[in-house]
Order: C-alpha cells, then structure tokens, then sequence
C-alpha cells in the first residue's frame, strides 16, 4: 500500500517517539531486523475511532519498516464475545484499507499452550490454586503502601496444585469456587504483582471453543503471551496497560518465550464524544442512537455510513500522531481530514434543502434547457453533466429577503442575482397567503446570459443554486450535530452520567429538493451539494426516494484556527 506512505509522509515529516524506539532496535540488530506488529481487539464490540488509530499504527508500522501486521482476537472472556462482533472488526479493518493477510489469530487458538503455561509455573512453584472468592481476594489485596494479606492456600504442593487445577478443567468445581494465581509478590506497589489472578472457573460456552473449557484465562495472562507466541516484535497499546508491563515481563521471564517488548502510547479521545466500547452499547441497548451504524455514533461503521472515507481517517491518524499522555483532540481536526479528502473527491451537486418557489415570467412555457453543470472544479477529470431548467424551480428561502440589509448579495425585490450555471435573474414580483408569509417569487431572465455568464460585462454580486421544479428529485436530508453538548461528556460532575449531556438536536431531518441526477445515487457515495454542505448516501435510499446523511459542514473551523 504505497498510498499510504505517501499520504503519511505529507501528513508530517518527523518520526514519532515509537518509530525512534522501532529504528534503535533496527541499528542494534534486534529480532534480526524484523518488525512484526498485531492489532489485538477484543471481540466484545464494535470498533471506534481510537481502534481506527490504533489499527493505522499497527498496520502502518508494518508497511512502513517492511514488516507484518496480525490481526488478532483477544477472546478471552466468553461472556461478552460474540461472531458478530469478530465480522465487524475484519470488515472495519479492510474498509480502512489494511490486509492481515493469513495472519488472523485468537488468543482461544492458544488456550492449549496457556494451559501448559500455567502448569509450567505450578511446577515451578510460582503459581497456586486459591479457593478465596473474588471478594475475599479483593478485600485482602491492601493499598499501594500496605501488602496484600497471603491467602491461606498461598502455600499448597505443587502436587496438590496441579491436581486441583486439572480438576478445575475437568469442570469439577462451580463458577467462582477457584482460581489459579501467581505468586509473585505481595508487598509489590504495583498491585497487579500482587499475586494475580491467571485462570477463573466459568462455565460458558465460547464463540469459537463451544463448550470445551470451563476454565478461562484472564485477559493479562492471554494478551502477553499470544504475542510472545506470535513472535510480535513490538507490541503497542494504551497507556493503562504500562502498569501491567512488569507483570508481561515476568510472564515472559518465568515461561522463558519470545520477548516482545511493550510500548505505551495514549488513548485517542475526542471531543464530544465518548469512547468506550461500554458506554457505546449502552447508547446502542437504551435506543438512544440507531444501532452501532449510526451516524452519530463515534463507531468505525458509523463513520463510514456518515459519508467518512478510509483515506480521511487514516490522514487523521497519521496527523494526531501519538502521544505518550493523555489529551483530547478537537473534533474539529477530523472533520477537516474529511473535508481536505472530499474536496479532492466529491463530486457537486444542487440541491435546495428550504425551498421557494420561483417563477420565471418570460421565459417560454414549455422551454425545457439542458445546461452544462461542472462535476468538481477540483477534479478536472470529473467532467460536466446536464441540468434542466424550465420556467418554474426551488430555490433557497435563504436566498430571498425582501427588506435586505446592506452588503446582502442574494436576491431581493428589484436587485439581480445569478443561477448558477443558468441565467441571470432578477425579483420582480413577491406572493403572499393570507398570513403574509412568501409563497412564490416572480422573476424575469435575461436570455443573453445562458450559462450565467454576463452578457455585457455587468456584474451581478450573488450566485445562487436552484433546481427546476418539474424535475426535482425529493430528497431526504438528515442532518447531524454532535452527539453531545458537552466537549468532555466523560467528565461529568458527581452523581451525574455521560447520557446526561446528549444533545436533543442531534439529528434533524429535511425535505428537500435535488436535481434529477440525484435520482438513484450509488449507497455510501459522497457528494457536495453546492453552497450547504458535504452529503452521503444512506442506505436507506430507494430509487426516486434518495437518502443521504449530512457528512460535514463546509466551513472548516480548523482551518480556520491556522492550526495545523
Ligand atoms: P474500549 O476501552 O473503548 O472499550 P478497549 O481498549 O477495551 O476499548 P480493545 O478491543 O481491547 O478495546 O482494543 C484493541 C486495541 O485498540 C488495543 O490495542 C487498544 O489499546 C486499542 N485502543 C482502544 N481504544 C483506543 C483509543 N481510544 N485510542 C487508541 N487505541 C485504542
Ligand atoms: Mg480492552
């Protein structure tokens, strides 16, 4: 994928401190130059846009120092895992344009070997069977400055150890009743040497092992050791993860396997938004938002059903960069990486989202002109297509007032404006109901200026768009906010939650008029409709009936702010 160098390379210039760390072990000769990275989700959800950064530095990595990527599922915890979620992922993953190639594993490929781990360390008496329930285990574990209590069975045989955790597979015990732990150290600051955890009883069946283990590994004693087996050279996640480390290193210490070296990068956050796979699916299960594709929602597939494209993520991946604390990144920047790619793509269109009719009182009754309307004034390659037009179209209220302030440049009574592409009018008349509200206006064209080009060198200050009204398409627009009101939902004060701050107008939805091409437009194409904003097909639309989700406003607020 060499796209994807080039665009990274333009997204910035300097190597990130991971790239250094990647480029030291490369000088020194480490793992005989081989750089081998995986992306490890956990099959317990649909993907978000941190796991979209998370996956363009995995694979990225990879394409960039000629190593591999795995894609691999941490299916750890049956409970929470479903096929469902695995689907999504690989589709998410390939839709952002990287390819695991064969190398697509699970951590239940290894429960075998990580059975055999852990008796490695019973044997070596660094492991030991606990009948403590998590509660007990929990209220004996101390604080940072006091040590954790032993537990009574601290000290049993290796024998008897083994025995009982052979038992513990062979399903003879119930949920809860016992657990493999490692005995490390119970005075360690760090609360996760305090004799952890390895293996708990559960007797629930897995997405891909059915009913073949009652006994599960816990995630820290899976994720570690399924990238030793792998032989993954770099093995990078999230900052909470720095604290597990020493724990990953006397895993790979005492099972003496292939040490893959961690390294921590911060969580993306963004503003606006919530990111945790948890609080997600409660949006998802409350009915607050429609589905994990929504297009609200922060999710890869909701993205994508917005209207985003993979290339607009991935600049925004490359252009956030990675930190090593935490911080919140304005949406606003993604939203410009999403405008700087359909610029470039986006074919334009016309369509009048608040339509006033207009009626063109000289031109000819049955007249029906196909102008020449310009695709993408970005993209010469895109071409022309035809619009018609005809006595009678739409166009925007907002494009009429009838008292004008100054240094208004759209139409009003008397004043003359262009159609774009068409022909210069100007106001003549204005209709009313009874009410006093504007129902119709009425207009003379001047036939000299087809193509809205101006016919004797006189200017007109405004152009605006329109589409005949005998050929307009009705179009669904649904038009999308923030999900939130506040920048740091997450953040909420005491006693209150994250759904407290969602905003009520998040979506609103338009009836409104587009030109004929719009009629049966393709699921999921971008377009921008002229002067409002940038659009994407819903998958929704029918044939005569399109759909299309607002995908980003026009006006760029980041670049605005001259940050870059
Ligand atoms: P969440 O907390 O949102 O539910 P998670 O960390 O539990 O996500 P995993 O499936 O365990 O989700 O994550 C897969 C990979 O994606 C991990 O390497 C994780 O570190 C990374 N990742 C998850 N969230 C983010 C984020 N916000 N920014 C960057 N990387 C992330
Ligand atoms: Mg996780």
């Amino acid at each position: 994928m060499t796209d994807y160098l080039e665009e990274s390379a333009e997204a910035r210039r300097s190597l990130n401190f991971i790239e250094q760390i990647i480029e030291e072990d490369l000088r020194n000769g480490k793992n005989d130059g081989r750089v081998h990275t995986r992306f490890p989700p956990e099959p317990n959800g649909y993907l978000h846009i941190g796991h979209a950064k998370s996956i363009c530095l995995n694979f990225g990595l990879a394409i960039r120092y000629n190593g591999k990527c795995n894609l691999r599922f941490d299916d750890t915890n049956p409970t929470k895992e479903e096929q469902e979620y695995v689907d999504s992922i690989k589709d998410n993953v390939r839709w952002l344009g990287f390819d695991w190639e064969d190398r697509e594993f699970y951590a239940s490929d290894y429960f075998d070997t990580l059975y055999e781990f852990a008796v490695k360390l019973i044997m070596k008496g660094k492991a030991y069977v606990c009948d403590l329930s998590a509660e007990e285990i929990s209220n004996m574990r101390g604080t940072p400055s006091v040590p954790a209590s032993p537990s009574p069975y601290r000290n049993r045989g290796v024998e008897e150890n083994l025995d009982l955790f052979r038992r513990m597979k062979a399903g003879e015990f119930p949920d809860g009743t016992r657990t493999l732990r490692a005995k490390i150290d119970l005075a360690s600051p760090n609360m996760h040497m305090r004799d952890p955890v390895l293996y708990r009883i559960m007797h629930t069946a897995h997405h891909r092992t059915g009913d073949r283990w009652c006994i599960y590994p816990m995630y820290d004693f899976a994720h570690g050791q399924s990238d030793s087996l792998e032989c993954i050279t770099h093995s990078i996640c999230t900052l909470e993860f720095e604290v597990h480390r020493p724990l990953y290193d006397w895993f790979i210490r005492e099972l003496e396997i292939f040490p893959s070296r961690q390294i921590e990068f911060a969580r993306l956050n963004l503003s606006y938004t919530v990111m945790s796979k948890r609080k997600l699916l409660e949006l998802v299960n409350a009915g607050l938002v429609n589905g994990w594709d929504d297009p609200r929602m922060p999710t890869i597939s909701g993205l994508r059903r917005r209207g985003y494209t993979p290339a607009s993520i991935r600049l925004f991946a490359d252009k956030v960069g990675v930190a090593k604390r935490d911080n919140v990144i304005d949406i606003a920047l993604l939203e410009h990486c999403l405008r700087e790619d359909l610029n470039k793509k986006a074919p334009r269109r016309m369509v009048v989202t608040k339509p006033l009719k207009v009626i063109i009182d000289n031109y000819p009754e049955d007249l029906v002109e196909e102008l020449d309307a310009i695709n993408n004034p970005e993209d010469p390659e895109a071409g022309t297509r035809k619009v018609p037009f005809s006595k009678e179209i739409w166009i925007e209220q907002d494009d009429f007032m009838e008292a004008p302030p100054k240094k208004y440049f759209r139409l009003a009574p008397g004043t003359e404006v262009r159609l774009r592409y068409a022909y210069f009018i100007t106001c003549v008349g204005v209709e009313k109901d009874d009410a006093g509200n504007i129902t119709c206006l009425h207009c003379t064209y001047d036939p000299a200026s087809r193509g809205g080009n101006s016919p004797d060198g006189r200017k007109v200050q405004g152009t605006i768009h329109w589409v005949s009204a005998s050929h307009a398409v009705a179009a669904e627009l649904r038009v999308y906010e923030h999900l939130f009101t506040r920048e740091d939902p997450d953040n909420v004060d005491e006693g209150g939650d994250f759904k407290d701050y969602l905003n009520p107008d998040s979506l609103k939805v338009l009836q409104a008029r587009a030109e004929p091409s719009l009629d049966s437009p393709e699921v999921l194409s971008n377009f921008q409709f002229e002067r409002i904003a940038y659009f994407s097909v819903d998958q929704d639309s029918k044939p005569g009936q399109p759909v299309f989700n607002r995908t980003v406003t026009l006006k760029d607020s980041w670049a605005k702010q001259g940050v870059r």
